[in-house]
């Protein structure tokens, strides 16, 4: 016979899913009730009201995609390009790749702009591409490459984008509910994001918001979505307001209980005293890291709080750490992806996990394991360093 399947009680520092607030799992125990209770209903436009708090929208069309990031990723593409578009991607890491293979998967030409793995996205670099492809429809964009830990400035994209008549498209998975994002002020105009990154919700709900713009674009297609799941002329009908609505798919009931539970603490907490939490837990973990004599790979500038790719001292076993402080202090950090692996190491501060009893567990486990494997660190320095920055 199997057993039941008890997980232990791990401290979840990669990059995403983070550390979940336990009134968001006991949220998720509740009862399930139908997805067409009028209760539930009731329930789905709190949440819609909550995600434009969270994206500082008045968008109509905000809701959340039944399905992870990646979805959401896919629903704008597929609304929103058509066979025969070209579209301008800025990539500087894992995630703007998905997006080419989305465009192309759509019928459209990608025309990429690269950035190296661990800067931000150039906006010359950007404006230079729009001029050479002036038939350009749409510019995409990742605000938080959670691959590098790297911050891109959204407003002068979109500007730009705006400038040549493009729509703009904001990948917003690990800046959502972490650091500052505006999308009206922005002018953003497809957004997607994830739960299980600065929302410290449970994975598998993409958050998305779509401007007047691009809804116009939608419902001017010439062809019909090819994504009958994500087409959102149909989820539009399921979502929209009032009591009229159309079976569409049944909700992840008890997921939007949790959605509901993150974005809620989220509304308690303030969006901009969330954003300056990460900002402090960052700056602690930060001054800790330094204290122990290890560097970070992005410059302070274009850093994002959220998301600390440290580079891993040289002779040292990645792996082995990793293991360490999984085996030894249940704490889990990431691996470094692509260029990266092997590299560095990704430390979340996302969400719930953006405390300071987080950060002084990493910094003493860190401190202890490399020790033991006869790293070249200031041993028992980090701790008090971070402790100074809280005390200030
Ligand atoms: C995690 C992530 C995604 C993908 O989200 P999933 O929920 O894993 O599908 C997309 N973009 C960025 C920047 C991410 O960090």
């Amino acid at each position: 016979m199997t057993s039941s399947f008890y997980p232990p009680q791990r401290t979840l520092m990669g990059p995403g899913p983070s550390d979940i607030n336990p009134r968001i799992s006991s949220a998720m125990a509740r009862p399930t009730i139908g997805h067409l209770d009028p209760l539930f209903v009731g329930m789905m436009d709190e949440v819609k009201g909550l995600l434009q708090y969270a994206f500082q929208t008045s968008n109509e069309l905000t809701i959340p995609i039944s399905a992870p990031g990646s979805a959401g990723m896919e629903c704008c593409f597929v609304n929103l390009i058509e066979p025969g578009d070209t579209v301008i991607i800025c990539q500087n890491g894992v995630f703007g790749g998905r997006m080419k293979e989305n465009v192309e998967r759509c019928g459209g030409t990608a025309v990429m702009v690269h950035d190296q793995w661990g800067s931000a996205c150039e906006p010359q670099k950007l404006e230079d591409a729009l001029k050479l492809h002036p038939q350009a429809v749409a510019v995409a964009f990742v605000q938080a490459e959670t691959s590098t830990g790297v911050s891109t400035d959204v407003k002068t994209l979109v500007d730009l984008a705006h400038r040549y008549d493009c729509l703009a498209i904001v990948d917003a998975v690990t800046s959502l509910g972490g650091t500052e994002l505006r999308v009206d002020e922005w002018k953003i105009d497809a957004i997607y994001s994830g739960t299980q990154k600065c929302l410290s919700c449970t994975p598998g709900l993409s958050p998305v918001s779509f401007s007047q713009r691009a809804v116009d674009v939608i419902k001017k297609r010439k062809s019909t979505v090819q994504s009958w799941f994500l087409n959102l002329n149909l989820v539009m009908g399921y979502w929209g307001s009032g009591s009229k609505r159309a079976y569409h798919h049944t909700a992840p009931v008890n997921a939007l209980y949790a959605l509901h539970e993150a974005l809620v603490i989220l509304e308690e907490e303030g969006l901009e005293n969330a954003w300056a939490r990460h900002a402090l837990n960052h700056n602690a973990l930060k001054a800790g890291i330094e204290a122990l004599g290890l560097s970070f790979v992005v410059p302070q500038a274009n850093r994002l709080p959220q998301l600390n790719a440290v580079t891993i001292p040289e002779g040292i076993d990645d792996a082995a750490v990793r293991t360490a402080l999984l085996n030894d202090y249940n704490l889990e950090i990431g691996a470094g992806l692509g260029p990266m692996a092997g590299k560095v190491w990704r430390i979340g501060l996302m969400g719930y996990a953006a405390r300071k009893d987080n950060v002084l567990l990493c910094l003493s486990a860190l401190d202890e394991v490399l020790t033991r494997m006869h790293a070249p660190v200031n041993q028992g320095k980090a701790v008090s360093a971070a402790l100074a920055t809280y005390a200030q």
